[in-house]
């Protein structure tokens, strides 16, 4: 089935979709994006990702082209006219087309590319979620601004075709000799004290919406807690391993380098942890009309630390 999609205006059969070859987004890679889940037709903890939109613009001096508020609106249009029930809505905007190229930005005339597309997955019974993942290690060649959500995302595709070459699920990143965060997602670890252990947020790695949330869940089932660095020897040796992202949610980690992690088996906080973000993440999507923020909250009180 042909998706309906946005692009600038106009909700069109995807087929129908053009973007010109001079847009910024194809030459240079100059744009930003943001994925939000969808379960039951509602967006989850789409005011995180609008925020995070918000900042990865700013700092890129990108205008966005509409407001939130329309975003949020074309959002549910698309989930309306595709019928999307579970899965995601990808949303790109790039800094438009100058009708050239020029690595300079474009002045104020030049309107930024707006593209939104839903994406059908089943996300609350992927098999990886209850099997569990593999992943390799690897250099993270990527740049030095990985708190910007940008669509120059070849090195993370390099680092996941390796770990496909070599038959695993995925790749966590490596940089002097730490763990920054798996390709397309955040990396934890439980320690065999029962410490969960995460990367601290800086701009080495992407501020993740899902990895704020689980650490807020953590902190209430009493978890502790440590943001910082780790190794891969660090996590071998743990007791659990997993992976965050708002389409995964939580994946556990069962191998890394082919070394098995604790049993060999989804450890129990990754689990735990699964579940009652799924539970509030649905209880939230069927409470509220989609136009409401997840957790408007605790998005209040403590804005994103981005
Ligand atoms: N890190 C990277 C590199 C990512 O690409 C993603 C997914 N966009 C994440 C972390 C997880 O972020 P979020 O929970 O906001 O999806």
């Amino acid at each position: 089935m042909q998706r309906i999609v946005y692009l600038d205006g106009q909700y069109i059969n995807e087929n129908d979709a053009k973007i010109s070859i001079f847009d910024r987004g194809f030459l240079f890679g100059d744009a930003v994006y943001e994925v939000t889940a969808v379960i039951n037709g509602k967006l989850i903890e789409n005011e995180g990702h609008m925020l995070r939109l918000q900042r990865s613009c700013s700092e890129l001096q990108i205008a966005l082209p509409v407001t939130v508020e329309e975003i949020t609106s074309i959002q549910e249009e698309l989930i309306k006219s595709n019928q999307l029930d579970e899965g995601g809505i990808y949303l790109q905007i790039s800094r438009g087309s100058a009708g050239d190229r020029d690595f300079g930005y474009p002045g104020a005339d030049v309107k930024p590319t707006l593209v939104l597309f839903t994406q059908a997955r089943d996300l609350l019974n992927s098999p990886k979620a209850t099997k569990g993942i593999k992943v390799i290690t690897t250099e993270d060649i990527r740049w030095k601004r990985r708190d910007i959500k940008t669509v120059g995302l070849l090195a993370p595709c390099m680092a996941k075709q390796g770990a496909l070459d070599k038959h695993v699920d995925d790749a966590w990143l490596v940089e002097d000799g730490y763990i920054t965060e798996g390709s397309s997602n955040n990396a934890y670890i439980v320690t065999t004290e029962g410490v969960l252990v995460t990367r601290p947020l800086s701009n080495d790695i992407l501020h993740g919406i899902t990895r704020k949330a689980l650490l807020e869940l953590a902190e209430k089932e009493k978890i502790k807690i440590e943001e910082r660095l780790f190794t891969a020897e660090e996590a071998y040796q743990a007791n659990e391993a997993f992976v965050s992202s708002a389409t995964t949610f939580v994946w556990p980690v069962i191998e890394i380098d082919g070394k098995k992690i604790g049993s060999g088996k989804p450890g129990t906080v990754a689990m735990k942890l699964r579940e009652i973000y799924i539970e509030l993440a649905t209880q939230t999507a069927e409470l509220k009309d989609g136009s409401k923020p997840f957790n408007k909250e605790r998005l209040d009180t403590q804005r994103l630390a981005i």
